[in-house]
């Protein structure tokens, strides 16, 4: 199933009195329980195709449907429903709120959920903190966590309403090694296990030994799409 369809989808930006076009020509489909990465050098328009996705942002030309729902069609409100129930977010940049404990932060975005009562909120977060193996660290603040820590509970904060999509731009910017294997396991994990959609942009090798499908962007255009067959390791 079709989960994202984009068609002839253009994105100019204004510069002045001229525009820039960060993306065109771009035509491809994503399915419900993929693991893909826009790959691509600096400046090639994977984060503005991710915000597209994410209804962050609107195309200029071309048609995207994201679970069913034209992004241009969206006004504000509706485009921040379809993003609080439906999208998770990762980012470079944690994004973690300071002052909040990992609990709290991993709740923030349940909060915008109104039909959740305050026992089925807690349970998702301790099921989230669980599946990044975040449990002994529900009381600290960001501040007191390595970057590997931070970008787990930025994590948990994404999936922790069970999206069918998660976008994540450059999640590994800021890690080593080590940290970059196990937070691509733990989202591994969850698309295996719970057919959740990712799609990460990235340059990064350590993220792209992971994907099931690579799409790269070349100024602003689609230059390669290759599916990888076999075992992931
Ligand atoms: P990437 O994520 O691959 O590095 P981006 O999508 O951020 O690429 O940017 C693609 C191009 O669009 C770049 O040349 C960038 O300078 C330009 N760009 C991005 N955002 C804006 C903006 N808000 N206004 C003008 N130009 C932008
Ligand atoms: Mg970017």
């Amino acid at each position: 199933m079709n989960l994202i369809s984009i068609k002839n989808m253009q994105k100019d930006y204004p510069m002045g009195l001229n525009k820039f076009t960060a993306l065109k020509n771009i035509t491809t489909n994503f399915s419900t329980g993929e693991f893909t990465g826009i790959v691509g050098p600096s400046g090639s328009g994977k984060t503005t195709l991710l915000n597209i996705i994410g209804s962050l942002d609107e195309q200029t030309k071309g048609e995207v449907e994201v679970l069913g729902y034209q992004i241009k069609r969206l006004n504000n409100k509706q485009a921040s429903r379809l993003r609080s129930k439906h999208i998770g977010f990762i980012f470079q940049t944690y994004n973690l709120l300071p002052v909040y404990t990992v609990f709290e932060n991993v709740e923030f975005p349940l909060l915008l959920l109104k039909e959740l009562t305050s026992t089925k909120r807690k349970k998702m977060v301790e099921d989230a903190l669980e599946w990044l193996g975040l449990t002994e660290k529900r009381d600290s603040r960001p501040s007191q966590l390595s970057g590997g820590q931070a970008q787990r509970v930025a994590i948990a904060r994404a999936i922790v309403k069970k999206p069918q999509l998660v976008l994540a731009d450059e999640p590994t910017a800021n890690l080593d090694a080590e940290n970059s294997h196990h937070i691509l396991r733990s989202m591994l994990k969850l698309n295996k296990e719970l057919k959740t959609t990712f799609i990460f942009a990235t340059h990064d090798e350590k993220v792209i030994r992971y994907l099931r499908r690579k799409i790269t962007l070349f100024d602003g255009e689609i230059a390669h799409d290759e599916k990888k067959e076999g075992k992931i390791k």
